[in-house]
């Protein structure tokens, strides 16, 4: 007997990961064109558990957008006898009955039931990467909404109004399905231009007792509440969708319901813009959010080396079981504090929860290329390919803001240690994973780079 999703000991949390592990990172490495040719050469046996996933190289949004447009070929094609080697048990259950009930044809829709993407939603820091969703993945989305309402404390009888802005966003989608999944009466009530006035009336028309609305907009919208005379009696929750707020902008947000007489908790419900599932408070306190560790393997590295952090670093997905878009190792860029594995002092649930402050796409920065042409510089490519040059000591990077001397954004780059090679050939490779060409100082002493780093920073943006 297995314990429920959220009940189970780290023993068997481990157990059941290397079980769904082992088969998927055979799929990925058979039927993903991105994840492929990583993962060759590295024997099957090998990758059978979390220390096997930690021999494949982390991968960046930036890594999938240039292999292929809107990272299209992390993208899980198999042929029938590559689903029939790697499909896990409820897949091949039910192309079974597919083939009892309708024979070839059945088969065939069955196994574009489960992998052709019905779904895609925009991910990443500006939204280039697209995350595809197979019919089968959006069982698993009604699922994790399902659970995430529970967490949250939702009960049969809520009824939920969201001020999320329609679009392609994990945001919008994670909502709808979180409804769904849990058999929510629910209004999606803010269509891509509305403000929040069609919001309020929007609930005004029902008896709304939770409303979801992104946090930078919550105080905002008790106003308009307010301001428009709409009481909302039997108002209890209110689900921020965003990192989680900070405990005095919290307080701010129960202070401006509490103003329209309504007792509210205050609750957040977030996840990385190019995941697939969003992750809740639990309803008892604000004791982080709650992960689906059957769902998905999480990891936090360290964003320069992109090895397993000690503390606090790049909160990193493995999108184990999913179909569609397969996530294996993707950096999010969200900066996280180390994961709590013990179990919820409010909840009890023992699944991995994210504490603390939680800064998305930390270090993907927006930079002025040439004056004109805007992009963006992912800091942790100088650390990729760094870290691969043998001639290095040590280094640090620092993204200076233009001034009136440049009028544009300069990464600058100090090594220390004897220049072998064609630095020309460095600074080509740092400008790929980086986004931006460097300016790179060589030869600077090992104790004035340590010194540096202790000073002002390893990676830093000097923005002021
Ligand atoms: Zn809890």
């Amino acid at each position: 007997m297995v314990a429920p999703w959220d009940r189970r000991t780290p023993a068997e949390q481990s157990r059941l990961e290397s079980a769904a592990l082992s088969r998927w990172l055979s799929a990925v490495r058979a039927a993903a064109p991105f994840h492929a040719p990583r993962a060759a050469g590295i024997d099957d046996r090998l990758l059978t558990d979390r220390r096997g996933l930690q021999r494949l190289t982390p991968t960046r949004e930036r890594d999938l957008l240039a292999d292929a447009q809107a990272g299209a070929s992390a993208v899980l094609r198999p042929n029938e006898a590559q689903v029939k080697a790697t499909a896990d048990d409820g897949v091949i259950a039910a192309i079974a009955r597919a083939i009892r009930r309708d024979g070839a044809a059945g088969k065939r829709d069955a196994i574009v039931q489960a992998y052709r993407p019905v779904q895609l939603h925009r991910g990443g820091v500006g939204g280039d990467l697209l995350i595809a969703s197979s019919r089968t993945d959006l069982d698993r989305l009604h699922r994790a909404g399902a659970r995430a309402a529970a967490v949250l404390g939702l009960r049969d009888d809520d009824v939920v109004v969201s001020a999320v802005p329609a679009g392609p966003t994990l945001a919008h989608l994670g909502v709808v399905h979180l409804a769904a999944g849990a058999g929510l009466t629910a209004m999606h009530a803010r269509g891509a231009g509305d403000d929040l006035d069609a919001v309020a009336l929007a609930a005004g028309l029902l008896p709304t007792t939770i409303l979801v609305v992104p946090s930078q907009e919550a105080v905002d919208l008790a106003r308009v509440l307010g301001e428009l005379r709409i009481g909302l009696r039997g108002l209890r929750t209110i689900v921020t969708v965003g990192p989680p707020p900070l405990p005095d902008e919290r307080e701010r947000v129960a202070a401006a319901f509490g103003d329209l007489g309504a007792d509210v908790r205050v609750r957040a419900l977030w996840g990385p813009s190019a995941g697939r599932a969003l992750w809740a408070e639990c309803a008892e306190g604000e004791h982080g959010l709650h992960t689906y560790p059957d769902l998905e393997v999480l990891e936090v590295l360290d964003p320069l080396t992109g090895a397993p952090a000690s503390g606090d670093g790049d909160l990193t997905v493995t999108s184990v079981g999913w179909h569609g878009t397969a996530h294996v190792r993707f950096q999010t860029g969200a900066w996280v504090d180390p994961l709590a594995t013990d179990a919820c002092p409010g909840c009890g649930r023992t699944v991995p929860r994210i504490v603390g402050d939680v800064a998305p796409h930390a270090w993907e920065l927006p930079v002025a290329i040439d004056g004109r042409r805007q992009g963006t510089v992912d800091l942790r490519g100088v650390g990729a390919v760094v870290a691969a040059t043998p001639w290095v000591r040590a280094w640090r990077a620092e993204l200076q803001g233009p001034d009136q001397r440049v009028p544009r954004d300069r990464l600058v780059v100090e090594l220390a240690g004897e220049a072998r090679g064609d630095l020309g050939d460095l600074e080509g490779r740092i400008e790929v994973a980086a986004g931006l060409a460097p300016q790179l100082t060589t030869g600077i002493p090992v104790a004035e780079v340590e010194r540096g780093i202790e000073e002002a920073g390893g990676v830093l943006a000097d923005r002021r």
